[in-house]
Formats: structure tokens, C-alpha cells, sequence
């Protein structure tokens, strides 16, 4: 039976090239648990071919004025959004996430990010500095472009991921060879071929497809000089001690179990809606969700009753049904891992299940049964040693914990390995700030969750991560330094001169 669309092949050196593994794996739509395409998978050979592509175009590339770069970036920025809706059916499809939220988000803040880094460029952003060292000594600094960089992405914003990485990147002069996750490779393809239309240079931006193991030969490779990585903790450091090898310079945005602390004096609605979107946006596969909810003790009746009535407002459904706003979760596998968290949170940890558990959400259709729903999913009285709090769940699973005071809140929350975000809901200004401060997180959010535009950089402490993308300080890892001294005295200030 013909699949939805065609084979996908790699794409490096400006075209669409056939793999020469001879092997593929097929892409699933985990709305219906169906084929969606053949995946052609890299060999060495066309991983080697790839980098060698990026290595050629870098010289071309690297030395294309701030202008230029920025007018073929804005031109791709402009593409995305003219085909905005084409590129977020495409997304639903492969990632299983509602047309309502890939229409209005993944496409548009990815495209943001390239415009954003485009004007950064455009506007002189990359200029260095001029120090006048003393009348006749200047010191100037350079920002020199990497290399080729290797970008690597997770499945749960697959084309934003991709632009994030690469926007940034290409931004700064360098090129790029991407490996989407096999999951959700549909994007990989399009994004490359709009790059190309912008106007990008063969061999500036190239694809290559493929599992762990591609991403692998990819990390380890000498001719690579960065890798950006999005997934796992634990890939990444497996990723991160592999670059280290040859001394590659890393950006690993990884895991969290993020604290969401709701202050006594905090306007419930507020909180609740707060609560809600930390963790049952994108069914909870977003890296900074605040899935360890600390409420107050005293706060317990009116946070559970008002939050069981928002819970009606999580619709699961048709991905392209307008009121749809919670999709399945992206895979079998993962499927199965959030399961079995749910399964153990009830089971083992024994934490109260006020809402969702095991099972598909209610009035599913039936065309929809066989894919990979779950549904949203509320354990309340948790303690932090039960493994529902403390591992990363990646699915739409809330964990709420009661504190008595403040302080006690911020201890709890900081007794993690990981620190990618945190939050803070409350009216009095002061303290959110002073509670703000006291979280170890690299994202922090007061009364809101989750926005994370072009120009807040974003990147993750302890386990969580090296380094930021996006905002200024999100280009300063794609680039190294050079420091110049000019003497113009007409002597040389030698020791070494005759007594
Ligand atoms: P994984 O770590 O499983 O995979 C991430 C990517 O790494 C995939 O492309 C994967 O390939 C590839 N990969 C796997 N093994 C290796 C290896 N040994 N060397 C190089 N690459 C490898 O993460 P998930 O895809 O499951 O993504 C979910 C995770 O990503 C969550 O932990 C989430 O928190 C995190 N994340 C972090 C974000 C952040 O900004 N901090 C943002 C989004 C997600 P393949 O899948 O094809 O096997």
C-alpha cells in the first residue's frame, strides 16, 4: 500500500541524494499508529559526504558579509511563514501534536529565531571590539565563525529544533549537517530545500537521517568542530563525552523535572491555568515543563476542585478538529514509557491518582484508538522520593506536592539533579523575585509558563544542560574569539637588547 508520502532520501551539497546503506525505517503517524514514510538511512560513506559538503561550503559561507547572510535568512524566515500551514500539517502528522498548536507555534517561533538572529546579524551584532591600548597600540577582536557543526534534534519540536539550531548557527558563518530524530524526520527535507530557495548556498545547510547511531559517527567525527544537542540527559552526556574526545565545542539542551512553586497569596485561576500549561501542553513533551507542582497545604481543596474543572478543557480528538487541544504522545516506545511511569506513580509510589491514570482519554473517536494516547494525568500528596518526582516523565503526568511555608518550597524544589526551569505564581512583587533568585534554574518564569521567544536565552543548569540558545548570548557559542594586538610605536619592546 502506497504510504502518505514519498521515501525520504538525505540531503547534502544543495540536493536530495539517495543513502547508500540500502536500509530504512519507516516514520509513524502516533495519532492513528500508522506508516507515514520510508526513511533512507545514512551510511558513513554518506555521512562522510555530508561533511565534506559543509566543510567546502564553510569556506564560501564563512566569509559572506553580516548583510548577505542575513538577507538569505530572512528570505527562508519569509518561506516558513508563507507556507506556514502546508509545513504544520506535515508536523501534526509525524509528532502527533494538534494542528491548533503546530500552525500557531512550532513553525512561527522557529522562523522567529532566523529573523531574529538574521537582524542580529544584519544590524552588526558580530562586530567585535576596539580597545586603544595606549597611543600607538590598539587591540581589535574578531568573532570567527566554528566550522562545520553538527546539529541533532529530539522529536518534540522537530522543524522549531532544527531552525533553532540552525538559525543561530548559519547566523554566525558556519555550516551545518542536522540529524532529525527518527521519530519525526518528515522536516528535515523541507527546511533544507527552503534554505536552498532563500537563496543558502550548496552545502551550507545538509540532512542526514538516521538512529542513534548516525547521530553517533556524526558527534565523534574529526572534521566536525561543534555539536548542538537537543534530548535525553543521558545522551547528552554520552554525546558530551564523545565531542570532548576531540575537543569539540557542545550546547546540550536536555531534560528537567522542573519546580512550579504556587505562592499562598497567588490568584488561583491563575496558578491553576499556570499548572495546566506546564503540564499538558504538547501532552507534556516539553523539555521545561513544571511537572512538580508545589501548592500550600492550605490551598489543597480550592487548587484540586479547581483544577478538575479545568481539566474538561484538555481536548483530545482529531489533530486537525479546530477545539483539539491534546494530541497522543509521539511514539510506541514513549507511549509505553509514560504507561508504565503512570503505572508505577500508582502501583509503587502509591501517590493519590485525582485525575486520568491508565487508559485512553474518554470520547476518543474510534479511527484514532489504535494510536498512542494517554490520558492527562494528576497524582496529588506525592512525596519527593517517589520516582513519578523525581525522573523525568516527559508526558502529560502533574505531580502535586503540599508544603507549609515558602522556604521549605524552594529547598524541595532545588533537591534535583536537574535545573533546566522553575516558576513562581504570587501577587506580591518582592517575593516572587527573592524566590525567583533562589531557584536553581536556567529558565525561570513569575505568573506564566512555557513562552520562550527569540529573544530570551534559554538553556539548562546542573544535569540540564551547557550553555543557552537564542538572544544575544545564544550566538556567542557559535563563534571564537581572536584577539589582535597592533603596534604602531615602529619598535619592538625586545628584552633581549644589548646592555
Ligand atoms: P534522546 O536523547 O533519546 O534523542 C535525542 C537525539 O539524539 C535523537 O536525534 C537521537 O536519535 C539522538 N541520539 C541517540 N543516541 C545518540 C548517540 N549516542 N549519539 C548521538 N545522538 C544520539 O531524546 P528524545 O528524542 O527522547 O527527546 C526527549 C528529550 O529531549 C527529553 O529529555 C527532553 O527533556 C529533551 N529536550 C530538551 C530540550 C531543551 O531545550 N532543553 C528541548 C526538547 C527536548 P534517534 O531518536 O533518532 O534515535
Amino acid at each position: 500500500m502506497a504510504l502518505p508520502f514519498p521515501t525520504r532520501q538525505l540531503y547534502y551539497d544543495g540536493q536530495v541524494r539517495p543513502a547508500t546503506s540500502g536500509k530504512t525505517f519507516q516514520t509513524i503517524n502516533p495519532a492513528t499508529a500508522t506508516p507515514l514514510a520510508d526513511i533512507q538511512i545514512a551510511s558513513h560513506a554518506d555521512i562522510d559526504a555530508a561533511i565534506q559538503a559543509a566543510d567546502r561550503a564553510f569556506s564560501v559561507w564563512s566569509k559572506t558579509p553580516y548583510i548577505a547572510r542575513a538577507r538569505i535568512l530572512q528570505k527562508a524566515a519569509t518561506l516558513l511563514r508563507e507556507r506556514n500551514d502546508e509545513i504544520a500539517r506535515v508536523e501534526t502528522l509525524d509528532s502527533g501534536k494538534a494542528f491548533t498548536e503546530t500552525s500557531t507555534v512550532d513553525v512561527v517561533t522557529g522562523a522567529d529565531v532566523l529573523e531574529y538572529y538574521a537582524n542580529y546579524i544584519g544590524g552588526g551584532g558580530l562586530n567585535g571590539e576596539t580597545t586603544q591600548l595606549r597611543e600607538d597600540a590598539w587591540v581589535y577582536t574578531k568573532k570567527a565563525p566554528l566550522g562545520v557543526c553538527v546539529g541533532i534534534g529530539a522529536w518534540n519540536y522537530p522543524i522549531q529544533i532544527a531552525l533553532w539550531k540552525s538559525a543561530v548557527c548559519l547566523a554566525a558563518g558556519n555550516t551545518m549537517v542536522y540529524k532529525p530524530s527518527e521519530f519525526t524526520p518528515l522536516h528535515g527535507e523541507t527546511l533544507a530545500q527552503i534554505y536552498t530557495e532563500a537563496g543558502l548556498p550548496a552545502g551550507v545547510f545538509n540532512v542526514v537521517n538516521g538512529a542513534g547511531d548516525v547521530g553517533a559517527y556524526l558527534t565523534s567525527h574529526p572534521s566536525v568542530a561543534k555539536v548542538s544537542f537537543t534530548g535525553q540527559v543521558s545522551t547528552g552526556m554520552k554525546v558530551a563525552g564523545s565531542a570532548a574526545g576531540s575537543m569539540k565545542y557542545v550546547t546540550m539542551e536536555l531534560g528537567g523535572k522542573s519546580p512550579l512553586i504556587i505562592c499562598p497569596d497567588a490568584e488561583l485561576d491563575n496558578a491553576v491555568d499556570g499548572a495546566m500549561m506546564a503540564n499538558f501542553y504538547s501532552t507534556g513533551q516539553v523539555c521545561t515543563n513544571g511537572t512538580r507542582v508545589f501548592v500550600p497545604r492550605n490551598m489543597k481543596q480550592p487548587f484540586e476542585k479547581r483544577l478538575l474543572e479545568k481539566l474538561a478543557f484538555v481536548r483530545a480528538g482529531p489533530l486537525f478538529d479546530d477545539q483539539t487541544n491534546f494530541g497522543p504522545l509521539s511514539s510506541e516506545v514513549h507511549y509505553k514509557k509514560v504507561l508504565e511511569y503512570i503505572r508505577h506513580g500508582k502501583d509503587v509510589d502509591r501517590a493519590t491518582l485525582l485525575a486520568g491514570g491508565l487508559g485512553k482519554p474518554e470520547n476518543l473517536p474510534h479511527d484514532l484508538q489504535a494510536g498512542y494516547w494517554v490520558r492527562p494525568t494528576v497524582f496529588t500528596d506525592c512525596t519527593d522520593d517517589m520516582r513519578i518526582v523525581k525522573e523525568e516523565i516527559f508526558g502529560p503526568v502533574m505531580s502535586i506536592l503540599y508544603y507549609d511555608t515558602v522556604d521549605e518550597a524552594v529547598r524541595r524544589a532545588n533537591a534535583t539533579e536537574m535545573g533546566l526551569a522553575a516558576g513562581v505564581f504570587t501577587k506580591d512583587l518582592n517575593r516572587a523575585h527573592r524566590v525567583i533568585d533562589q531557584l536553581q534554574a536556567g529558565i525561570t518564569w513569575v505568573n506564566t509558563w512555557g513562552e520562550s521567544p527569540a529573544e530570551m536565552a534559554v538553556g539548562g543548569w546542573k544535569k540540564s544542560g551547557l550553555g543557552v540558545e537564542n538572544g544575544h548570548k545564544g550566538i556567542e557559542s557559535w563563534v571564537q574569539n581572536k584577539s589582535t594586538l597592533v603596534d604602531m610605536s615602529g619598535a619592538v619592546a625586545t628584552v633581549f637588547a644589548k646592555l
